[in-house]
């Protein structure tokens, strides 16, 4: 989880940077930044439902017999499952990761109020809480 939002941020801060220099070069990054577990899983789930499609169509052609064909089709729904619920237990701690990171943004919005900062009344300068003395004139801060 913080792996993610950490690959997120840098991708960002790549983005931020990259854009107006490499324009190629960021766009080919950001896609091997954003590509995840879920991509992959959709990637493979396609690959099945497209071989399930070929599958289909030699079975229809005559290329394979019953026996084959049967075996083959069970193997690929099985897998085909197992895919889909890989997807829908990521899809499912997506939604966790995004309430926490709701979570964490709305703490942080408040903390830049008033009762987590001291200003100085000299020069209405903000200063961490901690601060006894202003950090920009030296005076001290009343709590
Ligand atoms: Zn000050």
């Amino acid at each position: 989880m913080i792996y993610l939002f950490c690959g997120l941020l840098s991708g960002a801060v790549l983005g931020a940077i990259g854009v107006p220099l490499f324009r190629k070069d960021d766009t080919l990054e950001s896609a091997i930044i954003e590509e995840t577990e879920w991509d992959l899983l959709q990637r493979k789930k396609e690959v099945i439902l497209g071989n399930s499609q070929d599958l289909d169509f030699e079975y229809k052609c005559g290329k394979l017999s019953d026996q084959d064909y049967q075996k083959i089709r069970g193997e690929m729904s099985a897998e085909a499952a197992m895919v889909l619920q890989e997807i829908e237990s990521i899809e499912s701690s997506k939604d966790l990761d995004a309430l926490i990171r709701r979570e964490i943004s709305a703490r942080r919005g408040k903390s830049k109020g008033s009762a987590h900062t001291a200003t100085c009344a000299s020069c209405g300068a903000t200063n961490p809480p901690s601060n006894k003395f202003c950090a920009d004139c030296g005076a001290k801060i009343k709590h």
